[in-house]
């Protein structure tokens, strides 16, 4: 299997066709057996079956889209990067959680663009117009890009392109583990490849249809072995039943495939599990049946940076989840930087 997502359907807007991606992404599909559509629009998708919002969502989440990126403009990305580098929207993935679920729709198709190579060309002019500073593109701000990298290619390109440009890196973040046709990519160590974990049984409960801990560890330690600076973000931080020991566990699993990383090139961001009204909302419409925390009177409601408000966990409970992981990532990635804890 070329990756772990196969799609059950497969949409081209007719203009993906005028490009050679497009048409080998059309014969290889078809050569799977997968079932062919057209849609004269990426934006505007049509006839994805689904009729109560749990079939919708997960009929979405297996059907991919292949079209052409129009607009010239990237959105910024603060404060990750300065600018989005739009190659692929969604993710097979289903995690409850997900921090794009309230902006996909409800029925979040996995979307990928052939023109690369003009996404790239446009890179470059964003680049220029900050030169000399340097500019930074995040590959991962509405979709987790690896899952579709297998079939498209689409990152090894950035990543090479990005080799070359004095003024400009990159970096996306994945919970995925179809890494192996990036491993022999020329990075020249310009493009950041993060790792989203969690413990086993968060990622059992919560982050349905991706790897677990040990395979995603596994994939950052292939990564790590390219040459690849890489960086760790642990989110959400969930404090379960027994909390500590499963962050521990984690860490251990961590520390123990990757001590042959030098350690002043790992990064860790954390970030503690936080909802909105909206997001509760929504959740509960998926996965009627979740026993995901959302129980506002247990947490500190606080308003955002974008003006909307989240419940977070209150002080003590994020003080003390703080200090273990301070204490942990010490103990065990001495020198590592620790972007943040939120
Ligand atoms: Fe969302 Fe990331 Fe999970 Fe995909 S892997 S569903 S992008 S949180």
């Amino acid at each position: 299997m070329i990756s772990s997502f196969v799609p059950k359907r497969v949409y081209f807007e007719p203009a993906a066709l005028d490009y050679p991606l497009g048409v080998r992404l059309k014969e290889l599909f078809s050569r799977m057996g997968i079932e062919i559509r057209e849609t004269s629009s990426h934006n505007r998708v049509t006839g994805i079956p689904g009729s109560t919002p749990q079939e919708a969502y997960a009929e979405g989440k297996r059907t991919l889209v292949v079209g052409v990126r129009r607009s010239g403009e990237f959105q910024t990305c603060k404060p990750s990067a300065h600018y989005q580098l739009p190659l692929v929207t969604s993710c097979p993935g289903k995690c409850q959680y997900c921090y794009l679920a309230t902006n996909m729709g409800k029925k979040p198709y996995v979307r990928v663009y052939v023109n690369v190579d003009e996404v790239l060309t446009r890179a470059k002019e964003y680049m220029l117009a900050r030169a000399p500073e340097t500019t930074l593109f995040e590959g991962a701000a509405t979709s987790d890009p690896i899952p579709v990298e297998p079939y498209t290619h689409a990152l090894r390109s950035a990543i090479e392109f990005f080799a070359d440009q004095e003024l400009g890196r990159f970096r996306f973040v994945t919970k995925f583990t179809e890494v192996d046709t990036l491993l022999g990519a020329q990075h020249k160590g310009r493009t950041e490849i993060r790792f989203s974990l969690n413990c086993n049984p968060v990622i059992r409960k919560y982050e349905h249809g991706t790897p677990n801990l040990e395979a995603r560890v596994e994939a950052a330690s292939k990564v790590a072995a390219a040459g690849y600076p890489i960086g760790f973000l642990i989110a959400p931080i969930i404090l379960l039943e027994g909390w500590q020991e499963e962050y521990r566990t984690l860490l251990e699993t961590l520390a123990d495939k990757i001590s042959e990383q030098d350690p002043n090139q790992l990064s860790f961001e954390l970030i503690t599990h936080r909802f909105t009204p909206r997001a509760k909302k929504l959740i509960t419409k998926v996965f009627p049946n979740t026993d995901l925390d959302m129980d506002e009177s247990k947490r500190k409601f606080k308003y955002g940076q974008f003006g909307y408000g989240k419940y977070v966990y209150p002080d003590d409970s994020k003080d003390a989840a703080r200090e273990y992981f301070k204490g942990l990532l010490a103990r065990h990635f001495p020198g590592a930087e620790v972007k943040y804890f939120v």
